[in-house]
């Protein structure tokens, strides 16, 4: 069993914030920020990709609330919304997770993204091949 599914039994402790029937939002174990909060559907999904639709719908409408009482509980000024899908990706831990982190002004936190340079026509491809 997964250590989030341990979580939803209640086998291993967790700071609890928010729980109904389908989904459960506790606080990460390591604060990337204060009020790092975690947000995951009870039923065991690897990932997002893996999720049906309508499991999907309740877990972003729920991400979208509950980052509004994150907000504001906390006093950040900012949130940021990451869900890590996959090794490559960053994902640790393999129970589909949303992370909910508050950000103050001149905090700490790095997130960096890098820059791939695309020519015109290599985006033009690449558009092409995700349209499908
Ligand atoms: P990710 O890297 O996106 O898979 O994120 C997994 C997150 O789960 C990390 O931020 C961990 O700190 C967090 N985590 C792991 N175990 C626990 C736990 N027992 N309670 C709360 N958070 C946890
Ligand atoms: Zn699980």
């Amino acid at each position: 069993m997964c250590i989030f599914c341990s979580i939803v039994k209640g086998d291993i402790p967790s700071y609890k914030v928010y729980e109904d029937e389908n989904f459960l939002a506790f606080l990460d174990i390591s604060q990337a920020e204060i009020g790092h909060t975690l947000v995951i559907p009870k039923k065991h999904f690897d990932n997002l990709l893996e999720m049906d639709d309508e499991t999907a719908k309740g877990l972003i409408v729920l991400v979208k609330n509950l980052a509004k009482k994150v907000k504001k509980s906390t006093n950040a000024s900012g949130i940021n919304i990451l869900n890590n899908n996959g090794e490559s990706a960053g994902q640790s831990v393999k129970h589909v997770h949303f992370h909910i982190i508050p950000r103050y002004d001149g905090d700490d936190l790095v997130m960096k993204f890098t820059e791939h340079k695309l020519s015109q026509e290599e985006f033009l491809d690449l558009a092409k091949k995700i349209r499908g």
